[in-house]
């Protein structure tokens, strides 16, 4: 775990697919301590991995973990939240969580099992148990925490985290540095919400994926950049009349070399940019 700031702990996920050698560590995880309580941000891509984290916790602090937030229905980020059960902590997760792993849920525990094999055991889907449809502040004694549910940008349930404290800006995926981002909710939503987002003034921000702590808002830069390509030329490849199928070949190919993974995400990405802007 690095300590990015007073008080505020991260583990830094690998740039990998999932797999039973990484547990499903590949995205940043971690954790909040104030006076009287802990926050979890992301318990982490399997049950092993959110035992992991509660073990670190438990190194640091006997304070309760009072809270286990969820940022968004990805397994990557939340499928370790049952190594925390036995706190009895709040799940929060955003108003539409629910609805997303009701859907997704089975789905993804079996792609887990797939990739994990005997390291998923115990991994479970853990419905939020409480909901945030607008904010929420939560206060860890001497230190509050807002954390706010957003509208469609990198799936349609994201929330972002905001350390008053030591002004630490949780973004989880609605940021992602040196790895490719995934558009899974909606692109023009994403981009609007880049708008408020790096008006938000911050020390540093914690990436869903990438280093630990970053500049902010600078760090987003790179982001919008391959997120502005993708809208630009899928809306061209439209226009032309080239089908969903082949798109991807001639969108944002200026952002090759500029992002892992690359060819494992960006197809899929032009797919979905693909069925949201045919209908602008
Ligand atoms: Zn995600």
């Amino acid at each position: 775990m690095t300590e990015v700031a007073a008080g505020v702990f991260v583990h830094n996920g690998v740039h990998e697919e999932a797999s039973a050698a990484n547990e499903d560590g590949i995205a940043n995880i971690g954790f909040i301590v104030g006076n009287d309580a802990v926050a979890v941000i992301d318990p982490g891509g399997s049950f092993a991995e959110g035992r992991a984290l509660r073990a670190a916790i438990r190194a640091l602090t006997d304070r309760p973990i009072r809270y286990v937030i969820l940022t968004h229905v990805h397994p990557d980020h939340i499928f370790g939240a049952a190594a925390f059960r036995d706190d009895h902590p709040d799940f929060i997760g955003h108003d539409r969580l629910p609805g997303a792993l009701n859907q997704r849920g089975e789905y993804y525990m079996r792609r887990l099992r797939d990739a994990l094999g005997d390291e998923a055991n115990g991994t479970e889907v853990v419905p939020p148990t409480r909901l945030v449809a607008d904010r929420l502040d939560l206060d860890l004694g001497g230190r509050r925490l807002t954390v706010q549910a957003h509208r469609p940008a990198h799936t349609d349930n994201d929330l972002t985290v905001y350390d008053n404290k030591t002004r630490t800006f949780w973004l989880g995926d609605l940021l992602f540095v040196d790895r490719i981002p995934v558009i899974d909710g909606s692109l023009v939503g994403w981009l609007n919400q880049l708008n408020e987002l790096t008006s938000i003034p911050a020390d540093r921000a914690v990436p869903g994926h990438g280093p630990v702590s970053v500049p902010w808002p600078a760090a987003a830069k790179p982001e919008r950049r391959y997120l502005e390509a993708v809208a630009r030329d899928t809306r061209a490849a439209i226009k032309s009349g080239i089908g969903i199928a082949n798109a991807y070949r001639q969108v944002a190919n200026s952002e090759r070399g500029h992002w892992l993974l690359f060819d494992e995400y960006h197809p899929r990405n032009v797919t979905t940019a693909y069925k949201e802007l045919e209908w602008e």
